[in-house]
This record gives structure tokens, C-alpha cells and sequence, in this order.
């Protein structure tokens, strides 16, 4: 089997569908923790397991020698996501699964936010189950999933200065992750997963301003100013802290990928930021 973790999840939703395009239905397993938000999966022949990266003993059988794994990196930064990705890898490692990819992030990033990244790398590099590293840049989504605030205003805001960063849609991620699941030969690989163009926020404002016909421009602040911001907008002071962390490793160039590795393996370019703004405003 095919058995993909967080399928329920944005990026999982685009693998499941995307591997339903090239393998039969039955092949694929999603791993949920809450089975009704999978239905959809189901009806279509998708097997589902029911498994919480916080139970261990969830996982237990759960994988068969021979699968092959796509661990989605978890969003619950308070609960310990490298021990909760350990659990699936210990799991994978029980059942001698043929290969585990994992959803890691930019070698180049050295923001708070990778540490725990580079902790499962290492927990799953030490565990000696054949891996694959799919270091996924930053989503498109990250940006035209949040224009409210930058359309009321006629403002991107950002702590970035000039940098640039090479993101990519969630589903092309999800292509070059099915291209890893389907494919042979990507044994022990680290993939460095980005956009085909690396864009400053300069550019990203003159495209919305394009695409709205509004002005809109680029607001560089401070990282202090910005975690006002963010703070006063009642983000939780964690995440604040995270995103003020990317944005200064934005400015240091630490999102920029040039490796082509995301176009070489979905077979096709990525999709551009322009189209990603299109379909955002359409809603
Ligand atoms: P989502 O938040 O949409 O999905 C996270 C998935 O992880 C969900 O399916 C969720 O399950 C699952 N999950 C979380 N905790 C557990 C748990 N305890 N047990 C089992 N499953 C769990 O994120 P995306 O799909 O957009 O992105 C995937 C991952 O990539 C994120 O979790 C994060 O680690 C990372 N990320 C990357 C970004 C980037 O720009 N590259 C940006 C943001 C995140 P459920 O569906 O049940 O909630």
C-alpha cells in the first residue's frame, strides 16, 4: 500500500487525490484521526485507518512490510511534533516498510520553526529505514489564503526587506510527494522542494495591484513592528513568534530553492504566484 499521515489535512487531501489519478483506490491508505472527515476518500475505495501521532499504540500494525509512507509533518508545535513523528517512524521501522518520506522543510532555513524538521530528519535517518526527504519550500497559500487584511489596507505587510522566496502550491507539493510514492529509485533522497521563480514582496504587491486594479504596495516593517502587528490582530504569541522568525529568514534568502527539484519531479513547471492570486480572488 500507499499509506499517506495528515490525509485529511490540506497538503494530504491533494495527495489522495493526486494518487487516485495514477494508482487504483485500493492501494491507498489515508490515516486520519477523525474518520467522517474522510467519507468523501472512503466512498471512493480509499482505505482508512484511524490513527493520533499522540497514541502510539494507535500505529501499532497499522503499516505492512513493503508500503510505502508519506508522514505529513504535524501542526500541533505545543505537543512535541518530533516525538509524534517519532511514533509513526518506530511504527514504520516495526513493520519494514519500504520507504518512509517525510514532509521536512528547506535545508537553507534556519528559522525556529525548522528545528523540528531537522529533529525528525534526524530520528528517521538514525532509524535506518530506507527515507526520503521531501523538503518542501514555502506554500503559495501562506500568502493568497490571508489577502483580507492585505485588500482592506492596500498593503502587503511584511519583516522581510527585500527577500525573496521560491514558494509553490500545496498541490504541487502533493505532485512531487506522488512522483516519490509512485515512482522508483528515490531511496535515501533529499529533495529541496520549491517554485520555478523566486519573488520579492515588492512583486507580489505590484501583481495584486495588477490583478485587483487597486494600488497596492509593499509595507516593509521592522520584525518589532510586525509582531505588533500580529499580536494586536490576537494571533497566540507562539505563532507570532514564528512568523517574524520566517519573515527574517526570508530577508537572509533562506526560502529561496533553486534547485528545480519540485518541476523536475511533478514533470511540469510549478505553478506560478500570479496564478495562485487568480484563483484566490476568485474565491
Ligand atoms: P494542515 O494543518 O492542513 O494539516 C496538518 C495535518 O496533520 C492534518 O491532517 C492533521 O490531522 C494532521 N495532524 C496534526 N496532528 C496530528 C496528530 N496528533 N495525529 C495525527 N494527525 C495529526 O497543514 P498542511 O496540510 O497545509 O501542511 C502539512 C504540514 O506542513 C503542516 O502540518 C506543517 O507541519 C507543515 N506546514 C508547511 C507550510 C509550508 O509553507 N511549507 C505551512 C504550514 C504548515 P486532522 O486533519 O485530523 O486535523
Amino acid at each position: 500500500s500507499i499509506v499517506v499521515t495528515g490525509a485529511t489535512g490540506h497538503l494530504g487531501r491533494h495527495v489522495v487525490e493526486q494518487l487516485l489519478e495514477k494508482v487504483p483506490a485500493e492501494q491507498i491508505t489515508a490515516v486520519v484521526r477523525d474518520g467522517t472527515r474522510a467519507a468523501d476518500f472512503a466512498a471512493r475505495g480509499v482505505k482508512l485507518a484511524v490513527a493520533d501521532y499522540n497514541a502510539p499504540e494507535t500505529f501499532d500494525g497499522l503499516f505492512a512490510a513493503g508500503d510505502k509512507v508519506l508522514l505529513i509533518s504535524g501542526n500541533e508545535f505545543d505537543k512535541g511534533r518530533v516525538q509524534q513523528h517519532k511514533v509513526v517512524i518506530d511504527a514504520a521501522r516495526a513493520a519494514g516498510v519500504a520507504l518512509l518520506a517525510y514532509t521536512s522543510a528547506p535545508g537553507s532555513l534556519k528559522a525556529a520553526l525548522a528545528d523540528d524538521h531537522r529533529a525528525t530528519e534526524e530520528v528517521l535517518l538514525a532509524s535506518g529505514l530506507p527515507y526520503a526527504l521531501l523538503r518542501n519550500g514555502w506554500y503559495h497559500e501562506n500568502y493568497t489564503e490571508n489577502l483580507a487584511p492585505v485588500l482592506e489596507h492596500d498593503a502587503v505587510v511584511a519583516a522581510a526587506g527585500e527577500g525573496r522566496v521560491s514558494s509553490a502550491s500545496r498541490a504541487d507539493y502533493a505532485a512531487a510527494a506522488v512522483a516519490v510514492l509512485t515512482g522508483e529509485g528515490h531511496e535515501n533522497k533529499t529533495y529541496e522542494l520549491g517554485g520555478d521563480v523566486a519573488w520579492s514582496f515588492v512583486e507580489y504587491a505590484a501583481e495584486l495591484s495588477r490583478q485587483t486594479g487597486k494600488e497596492i504596495g509593499y509595507n516593509a516593517v521592522t520584525g518589532e513592528v510586525l509582531q505588533g502587528i500580529l499580536a494586536g490582530a490576537g494571533l497566540p504569541a507562539h505563532f507570532v513568534e514564528i512568523l517574524v522568525g520566517v519573515d527574517a529568514s526570508i530577508e537572509k534568502g533562506e526560502l529561496v530553492v533553486s534547485t528545480g527539484d519540485l518541476s523536475r519531479l511533478a514533470g511540469r513547471p510549478a505553478t506560478p504566484l500570479a496564478e495562485a492570486v487568480t484563483a484566490a480572488l476568485k474565491g
